[in-house]
């Protein structure tokens, strides 16, 4: 139960995406800290996710599913509501990259990208979106990137997915803002997570990117997590449509 009513999250149920590791997990562990009931949904076991989850006090709920199709996704709002009564936050975050040059791009890569990273987001969205437009209330929060804002070298479909994610956001804000459900995504920096593991181990792109770091260091999964309460909270009931950069102050340089 979160100090402030501001940003508590008690009875609330929250679907986190990917929720097994990196910035998913640390957002169920921030969701749950702050009183929320947490479904955690992906395609791995979510073993480590429930043991750092014990001690809150709130139910956990894990729903295997693999995001690359649309074919599991009405069902894991069903699921969620038959389980723990309801769906009040939805975290989109379950993402993956594909890195080439684009020159080189295949379109298997491409698919594979974009059915996760956009297709999958936005109709995990509408079954959500339903179920939140029917009781006039709801908060969705979508993982972007900071390829929603910049172009970025050899990650073509990732760019062109977390761009359309900002892009979804916005639109779906503007559609649902007047019927109680908040959308908002978080764009977070250089986290220090599975996806960037092959940009840490390259030396040079390693220095470059925490040069450019104003902060001076990567983001741990944990930095994300108060932006993700303050989204799913009655904080931000006039917030809609934003993409908030949690980037260690990339952006600003
Ligand atoms: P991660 O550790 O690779 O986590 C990605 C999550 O998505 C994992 O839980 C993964 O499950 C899940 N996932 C991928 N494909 C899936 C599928 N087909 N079905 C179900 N789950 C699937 O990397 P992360 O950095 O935490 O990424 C989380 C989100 O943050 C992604 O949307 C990513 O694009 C975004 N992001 C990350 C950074 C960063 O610097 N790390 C920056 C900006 C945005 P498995 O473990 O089973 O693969």
């Amino acid at each position: 139960m979160s100090a402030n009513p501001l940003f508590d999250l008690t009875g609330k149920v929250a679907v986190v995406t990917g929720a097994n590791t990196g910035i998913g997990q640390g957002i169920a562990i921030a969701l749950a800290g702050a009183g929320a009931d947490v479904v955690l949904v992906g395609r791995s076991a979510m073993d480590d996710t429930r043991s750092q989850l014990q001690g809150f006090g709130t139910r956990v709920h894990e729903i295997r599913a693999d995001l690359s199709s649309t074919a599991p996704l009405a069902g894991i709002v069903d699921e969620a509501v038959s389980k723990l009564g309801g769906v009040d936050i939805l975290v989109n975050n379950a993402g993956i990259i594909r890195r080439a040059d684009a020159v080189d791009y295949t379109e298997a890569d491409w698919d594979a990208v974009i059915d996760t990273n956009l297709k999958s987001l936005f109709f995990l969205s509408q079954a959500a979106g339903r179920h939140m437009l029917a009781k006039g209330a709801g908060k969705i929060i979508n993982i972007a990137s900071l390829l929603s804002f910049q172009g970025g070298i050899r990650i073509p479909a990732y760019t062109a997915s977390k761009s359309g994610v900002a892009g979804l956001t916005r639109l779906l804000a503007c559609e649902w803002a007047a019927k109680g459900v908040n959308v908002n995504a978080i764009a977070p920096g250089y986290f220090v997570t599975n996806n960037t593991e092959a940009l840490r181990a390259d030396a040079d792109r390693n220095a470059a990117i925490l040069g450019r770091i104003p902060a001076g260091r990567w983001g741990k999964p944990g930095d994300i997590g108060g932006a993700a309460v303050f989204l799913a909270s009655q904080a931000s009931d006039y917030v809609d449509g934003v993409v908030l950069p949690v980037d260690g102050g990339w952006l600003a340089r």
